[in-house]
């Protein structure tokens, strides 16, 4: 699996402020912000503060922050008033993760077909 050194993270730069995003909700160790490219209506982010490459990595080494970040999720979904919505996590480059930064998809807004592509 792909790491980045969190100096060059894109992610990284985004918690830190450093490049700017679309905040639209945070947590201690969470936070979320639409997608550049949304593939939805609703697209929101949610990314752990902390630097690991991917979901499994967080689930490994904090479950708490692993709850944390479903948790944010959820509730952005909810306050996006969707009536269904998607949790993805693209795990390794054959599965499209572009940026190994941990992070949830939030997709939602339109119909939501099955399986994805
Ligand atoms: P993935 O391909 O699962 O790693 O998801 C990375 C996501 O990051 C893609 O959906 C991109 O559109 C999104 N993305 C890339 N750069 C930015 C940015 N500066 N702000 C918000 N989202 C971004």
């Amino acid at each position: 699996m792909s790491d980045t050194p969190a100096e060059d993270c894109l992610f990284c730069r985004i918690v830190a402020g450093g490049i700017p995003a679309t905040v639209v909700g945070e947590t201690e160790h969470s936070l979320a912000f639409r997608d550049i490219e949304p593939a939805a209506p609703t697209h929101v982010l949610v990314v752990p503060r902390r630097h690991v490459p991917d979901l499994a990595a967080l689930a490994a080494t904090s479950a708490d922050e692993l709850a944390d970040l479903v948790g944010l999720a959820a509730a952005v979904a909810d306050r996006e008033g969707v009536p269904g919505y998607r949790l993805v996590a693209n795990t390794g480059a054959a599965a499209q993760q572009s940026v190994f930064h941990a992070h949830l998809h939030v997709i939602g807004g339109r119909d939501l077909t099955w399986p994805p592509g």
